[in-house]
């Protein structure tokens, strides 16, 4: 039994059966023995790979959305590059890099990361010191200073807390997790939060609501002080019905409830219910369009050519494959989606035309 579930159990004993969302937020962010708070779980020898860590091309195309973004806010003397949940720092570092060919852009810029892990932020400090900008890490959205902003969040709405909501023959009802059988189980709480919505859905029926409040206050920032974030993650542009909540450790799918704070816990992005969290904050959105397509609009096939124009075979043919894994229908490019939050003076921005 992981330390963490030794813990869950104390709590379900004295407190009850507790929240999914509660779960999740303990699994992944618990101050000791949380999933993001004790290591680094990106890459091959981690528990999953991101595209950022799949090749250096996605985080030179997001450099050069953000100055094109950039370019279309009038070019500011100031503008603040916030990246939530950098990870390793490789997109940050690899749209830097790319940005040292718009050296007005550049001079402009001041990094703003949001980390909650402090494992990965050293790993952030490190990959990113050789950097000529100005770096600063926050805990939270909350800590960033005011001013326009340009944001970049990549797997980092996934890993928000989801809450599950369960329909019964008598309505809906909380979806928590007990123990049952000395194990911890999946269950429905008791009381009946209403009665009355979707009568014709069958029993079992699973809603799911996301705690999104970090990305609710950065629409109000974006809102009140100009600018845009692109949100990127794995999810669905509908709202729709089904539980997503999924356990992934040493590359494969695992069981939620097994080896809590061991495993990465995320659910699918709700890309329209988080569209309704920022126009409610006065953004605006665009989108979501397919990864696959973003990333061939920002010119992903002729960066990938200049590229391998300098490559051996080998590394060509490495090229191809990550070409492949960010785009391909059938890898990264239609489940992986990509939204804009913008400024309502904003027009449309690059990678949304179509
Ligand atoms: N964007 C990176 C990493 C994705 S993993 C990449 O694409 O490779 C999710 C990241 O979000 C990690 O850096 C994790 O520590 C961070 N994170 C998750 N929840 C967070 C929260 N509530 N506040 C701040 N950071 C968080």
């Amino acid at each position: 039994m992981t330390p963490l579930e030794r813990e869950i159990r104390a709590i379900i004993e004295t407190e009850g059966p507790m929240m999914v969302s509660d779960y999740m937020q303990l699994c992944l962010a618990h101050p000791r023995h949380g999933y993001y708070v004790t290591r680094d779980p990106l890459g091959a020898g981690g528990d999953f790979v991101t595209a950022p860590e799949v090749s250096q091309m996605f985080g030179e195309l997001i450099g050069a959305w953000a100055a094109a973004v950039w370019q279309q806010m009038g070019s500011p003397a100031k503008v603040q590059l916030v990246e939530l949940g950098p990870g390793r720092g490789t997109l940050m570092a690899d749209a830097l890099r790319a940005a040292t060919g718009m050296p007005d852009f550049l001079s402009a810029v001041s990094v703003h990361l949001v980390e909650a892990s402090p494992v990965l932020c050293a790993i952030q400090e490190k990959r990113l010191a050789n950097m000529a900008v100005s770096i600063a890490w926050h805990r939270a959205v909350e800590e960033l200073p005011d001013g326009p902003a340009i944001a970049i969040a990549n797997e980092f709405v996934d890993a928000l807390p989801v809450g599950q909501f369960i329909k019964d023959r008598d309505g809906w009802h909380a979806r928590t997790i007990g123990i049952a059988d000395g194990k911890l189980a999946f269950m429905a709480a008791p009381g009946v939060l209403f009665g009355y919505a979707g009568a014709e859905l069958p029993s079992g029926t699973i809603l799911e609501r996301r705690q999104d409040q970090p990305i609710a206050l950065l629409s109000r920032r974006i809102a009140a002080d100009g600018g845009a974030a692109l949100i990127i993650d794995y999810g669905h542009a509908e709202s729709g019905f089904g539980d997503t909540l999924q356990a992934v450790r040493a590359h494969k799918f695992a069981d939620p409830l097994e080896m809590p704070g061991e495993a990465d816990l995320t659910a699918q992005v709700d890309f329209a219910a988080l569209a309704v969290t920022a126009t409610r904050q006065g953004a605006t959105t665009q989108g979501p369009v397919p990864q696959g397509a973003f990333l061939r609009t920002l010119g992903i096939e002729r960066r990938a050519e200049r590229l391998q124009s300098k490559a051996t075979p080998k590394q060509a043919a490495d090229i191809d494959s990550a070409l492949m894994r960010l785009t391909a229908p059938d890898q990264m490019g239609e489940l992986f989606k990509v939204m804009a939050i913008a400024h309502p003076k904003l027009g449309t921005l690059l990678g949304f035309d179509s």
